[in-house]
């Protein structure tokens, strides 16, 4: 298969997750904030990181926020570490609808990729997008799993392994490895789904 060919089943794969979802009178740059404030880590909740995830201007990002706010989806919280920055985050109601979402139904296709292969799909289109962010001088947004920061060692109590974030010197819990994060730089490939899970990271 040409290279042409592959790029434009990437774009139709955009294209139908994109153009389905108007549900709940929620426009798709709606619901792409949705998704990326369910998704997005701790250092990454911000209209500004939004607004480099979804390629658009900061007013632009920023006026989909602030109706998502007047909507009830999302909240302004303050950070823990750090007082005077504002995190966004979803709201019940937000999650709830959520879990309606047609993406899933792109979620759900993905489910069907042998379990072996999904790896190599994954680390295949993540270069694609970190060549094509390049080119463009656009960040590219990933996870801890495969983050050239990532930090961990096995010297922990109860055999727990422990893991932080080079590029914010801050600890990170199992469960934050997979948010996606505006820091993140490619470092090593996408481990296997949970491999990460008492493993050391290499
Ligand atoms: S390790 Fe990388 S992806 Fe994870 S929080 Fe740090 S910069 Fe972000």
């Amino acid at each position: 298969m040409d290279s042409r060919a592959i790029a434009e089943l990437v774009l139709q794969l955009g294209r139908m997750a994109s153009a389905e979802a108007h549900g709940e009178g929620l426009t798709p740059v709606q619901w792409a904030g949705l998704r990326y404030f369910g998704r997005a880590n701790r250092f990454s909740r911000t209209p500004s990181a939004f607004a480099a995830f979804h390629g658009t201007t900061r007013g632009t990002a920023s006026q989909t926020i602030k109706n998502l706010e007047a909507r009830g989806y999302l909240a302004r919280m303050r950070s823990e570490s750090d007082r005077r920055s504002v995190h966004l985050v979803l709201t019940e109601k937000a999650k709830a609808i959520l879990e309606n979402d047609l993406f899933e139904t792109l979620v759900r296709a993905v489910d069907t990729l042998p379990l072996g292969g999904r790896s190599q799909f994954a680390n295949a289109l993540q270069r694609v997008l970190g060549q094509v962010a390049l080119e463009r001088g656009i960040p590219t947004f990933g996870n801890c799993a495969s983050c050239t920061h990532l930090e961990g060692d096995d010297c922990s109590r109860e055999r727990q392994q422990s893991y932080a974030c080079g590029f914010s010197s801050e600890p990170l819990l199992l469960e934050e490895l997979d948010g996606i994060c505006i820091n993140f730089v490619q470092g090593k490939p996408l481990p296997e789904r949970g491999s990460l899970i008492g493993t050391a990271p290499q």
